[in-house]
């Protein structure tokens, strides 16, 4: 039994005030992943500050033309809201790739970018692990790494990020709007998270006491040439081996503007600029999409179990950019559940 406090945010300036007067204390939104967290030791916060009530729940336009989503905005709600499905729905369809319905209309948008890994060594407080004491050593390096990170690991980590909605969020480029003691401040998404190297613990750039307020996305949504490819154990429920998150501009047979973004291969969600940049011009076709592919993954790195993903990624990114060029995006879940 661990001994907490609970405490219920008024308002934003009240969370913040309280995280400030107890820095071990932790927020909880939807409770999805902090909870199991708790439940296995892993996360033991003296206090937990009950943030679901704030008025952090509206989707709203921006006067820039893109959409600012609040923290606390469920999961299911942002993948099933009109203006998403119509003009952002490869983020839609990432959702919807992602736990299930029970659970994505508990999960919030700021939960979700703070979800921690799925490393089952994070887990299991009997193993060493750098992120979960640091110093302690990487039970997975020469462990069982079949879901591992094959990009921009370290020594210290190689855990990935296992968000389906960030991979989406990164090749729309949102930026994440943040509130804490020196007020508030705007977070470019490629930003956000952080590779592990020496500080495994540390997973994004957010600083003590800051809570994520709302996430806003610019007015490019893709919504024509688009696809959000999961590649999984099982059809559905199941973290992704690898994702990826394809947005595409044509225009008279060539491509103009590209995004392309990978999940469950780093400990952030991983987009590749450069690759992106060697789209630009070039006919949408296998030859383009294989050499974006090669150039992605041109450090990627296997450690063994996880070895196979550097070829998935390979064909994945090869197919996820087919379906997008030819506007058959893999999954067109982005309907109500019945
Ligand atoms: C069985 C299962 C399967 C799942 N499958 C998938 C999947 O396939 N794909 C996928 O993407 N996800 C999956 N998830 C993860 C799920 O999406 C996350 O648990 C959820 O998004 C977390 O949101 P939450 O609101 O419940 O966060 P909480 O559990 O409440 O919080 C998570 C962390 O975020 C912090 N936090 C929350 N809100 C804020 C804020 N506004 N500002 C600052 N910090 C904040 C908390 O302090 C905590 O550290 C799965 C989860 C489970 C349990
Ligand atoms: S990969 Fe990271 S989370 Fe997993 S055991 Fe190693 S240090 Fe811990």
């Amino acid at each position: 039994m661990i001994n907490f406090q609970y405490s219920r945010a008024s308002d934003v300036a009240d969370a913040v005030r309280q995280m400030a007067a107890d820095p071990t204390a932790r927020f909880i939104a939807g409770g999805t992943n902090l909870i199991d967290l708790m439940k296995v030791y892993v996360e033991r916060p003296s206090r937990l500050i009950d943030i679901s009530r704030l008025p952090l729940k509206s989707v709203e336009e921006t006067k820039e033309g893109g959409l600012r989503i609040g923290a606390l905005v469920p999961n299911s709600d942002l993948a099933y809201h009109p203006l998403v499905e119509k003009r952002y729905p490869l983020l839609g369809s990432a959702i919807l790739a992602g736990a299930s319905q029970q659970l994505r209309n508990m999960a919030s948008t700021g939960g979700n970018l703070l979800q921690r890994t799925r490393c089952a060594y994070f887990y299991d407080t009997a193993t060493p692990c750098n992120k979960r004491q640091p110093g302690s050593g990487c039970s997975a390096l020469a462990g069982h790494n079949r879901m591992h990170a094959i990009l921009g690991a370290s020594e210290a980590c190689i855990a990935a990020h296992p968000s389906d909605m960030c991979v989406a969020l990164a090749a729309l480029d949102a930026k994440v709007h943040v509130t804490g003691p020196s007020g508030e401040r705007t977070i470019a998404f490629l930003d956000f998270h952080r590779l592990p190297e020496d500080t495994p613990q540390v997973e994004t750039n957010l600083k003590p006491g800051e809570i994520v307020t709302a996430v806003e996305l610019p007015a490019p949504g893709f919504a024509a040439n688009y696809s959000y490819l999961k590649i999984r154990d099982r059809l559905s429920y199941a973290f992704a081996l690898v994702s990826i998150a394809v947005g595409l501009q044509l225009e008279g047979g060539r491509i103009k503007e590209a995004r392309l973004a990978l999940g469950s291969v780093a400990h952030k969600p991983w987009r590749d600029t450069a690759a992106e940049a060697g789209l630009r011009g070039q006919a949408p076709n296998r030859a383009t999409f294989a050499r974006a592919a090669e150039q992605l993954l041109r450090d990627a790195k296997g450690y063994g179990h996880n070895d196979f993903k550097i070829e998935l990624a390979r064909r994945g990114i090869v197919r996820a950019l087919t379906q997008a060029a030819q506007g058959t995006p893999q999954s067109q879940s982005n309907k109500k559940v019945l």
